[in-house]
């Protein structure tokens, strides 16, 4: 709608100088109304933010089925993406996105950092894109995407279907504007997602590494680093030692980690050693970019000390449910510095805090 400043401003700019200003005014109006009830174009999902020279972060928008972060890396003949987050739809997006803001060069790598749903749905966009695109990850990385993946995506789209149901619920009893845009948008978003993953395929890497990978360029030397296991059992991080940029995945990033597929033993000392690689800013697979490696440096205490807490709490011989109710954001010091406040709002952090403390004692039972 057309506020009462701007209705004056026409009204004067178009009244004075016309004849006929009134009639003219109501119909430039009248335009402007109908513009402003018309469908708006979609928003993008991503914001495009620079990190370095040849090196972007597609930050993703708040969304009803969580997309992750992207890095994007140029290369002399073609683009380096990491990740291609929840549905096929999201990756095209982004690709779009790529080709307004930041070049027309083809993407000749996808990069999956893991095998989680938000950070591989994405992978048949690229793979349309023709026999020189390679898609890369490490061997653990493809091995979990064949294991149990179709048991996976059946939960997932059970659990989707019963959000939906939930959402209707919340629609049919909103009781202010805002609530019913809010659960009309949460039922659109589902039943979209829920059409589009009716024929999901996953597609799987064509190139796995068990170490490092060096892609060498004459612009830009890229590696792909795997330093152990840590939010799962093959994450893998993309290097470049020229721009002193990284991309990181869920290995390391600016929110509260989820830990259910992790190997909380292992994690931070994996993060001890990609934290040795040389950079200055990273993206992970959440939040925006990280500038320095402080956040880095916050998540792995977190998780030791988280970790430390549970395997300590076992020794004594404590229930699960005792170690919820003891392990909390005021007992563990590694929240403090402001890492607690970065990482979740404070209503949400207590919750995620007794998740993790879940996630971790599964985990640990894994190995
Ligand atoms: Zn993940």
């Amino acid at each position: 709608m057309l506020n009462a400043t701007r209705r004056g401003f026409l009204r004067k700019t178009l009244g004075t100088a016309w004849t006929a200003g009134a009639l003219l005014e109501q119909s430039v109006l009248r335009a402007a109304a109908a513009r402003s009830q018309a469908p708006a174009a979609p928003a993008n999902l991503f914001t495009i933010e620079k990190m370095a020279d040849g090196v972007w972060a597609a930050v993703a928008e708040r969304a009803t089925f969580t997309n992750c972060n992207a890095g994007i890396f140029e290369l002399s003949d073609g683009l380096l993406v990491m990740d291609s987050h929840s549905k096929p739809s999201a990756a095209a997006a982004l690709l779009a996105q790529i080709r307004k803001e930041i070049s027309g060069k083809p993407v000749r790598y996808l990069v999956n950092s893991h095998f989680h749903w938000d950070h591989t749905q994405g992978n048949a966009v690229y793979r349309k894109m023709g026999p020189r695109l390679d898609i890369i990850s490490s061997e653990a990385t493809r091995r979990l995407l064949t294991e149990g993946a179709a048991e996976r995506l059946k939960t997932a789209l059970e659990s989707a279907r019963k959000s939906l149901d939930d959402a209707k619920e919340k629609l049919a009893a909103a009781q202010t504007a805002e609530e019913t845009a809010r659960w009309q948008k949460t039922v659109a978003d589902t039943q979209s997602y829920l059409r589009e993953m009716q024929d999901y395929r996953p597609e799987l890497p064509n190139v796995t590494v068990r170490g490092d990978l060096t892609l060498h360029d004459k612009q830009h030397e890229l590696r792909i680093v795997f330093r152990g296991r840590g939010h799962t059992e093959g994450d893998v991080v993309v290097w470049s030692p020229s721009r002193k940029a990284l991309a990181t995945g869920d290995l390391a990033h600016g929110s509260l980690p989820y830990m259910g597929d992790g190997y909380p033993r292992d994690w931070p000392n994996t993060l001890t050693a990609v934290g040795m690689l040389e950079f200055d800013k990273f993206i992970g697979g959440h939040a925006g970019v990280q500038v320095g490696r402080q956040r880095m440096d916050q998540m792995r205490n977190y998780i030791e000390e988280l970790t430390e807490a549970v395997l300590d709490g076992q020794r004594r011989g404590k229930s699960l449910e005792q170690m919820r109710a003891e392990i909390t954001p005021s007992s563990l010091k590694s929240l403090g510095g402001g890492y607690g406040e970065a990482v979740a709002q404070p209503a949400a952090l207590a919750a995620g805090v007794s998740s993790n403390v879940a996630q971790v004692f599964g985990a640990l039972r894994r190995g």
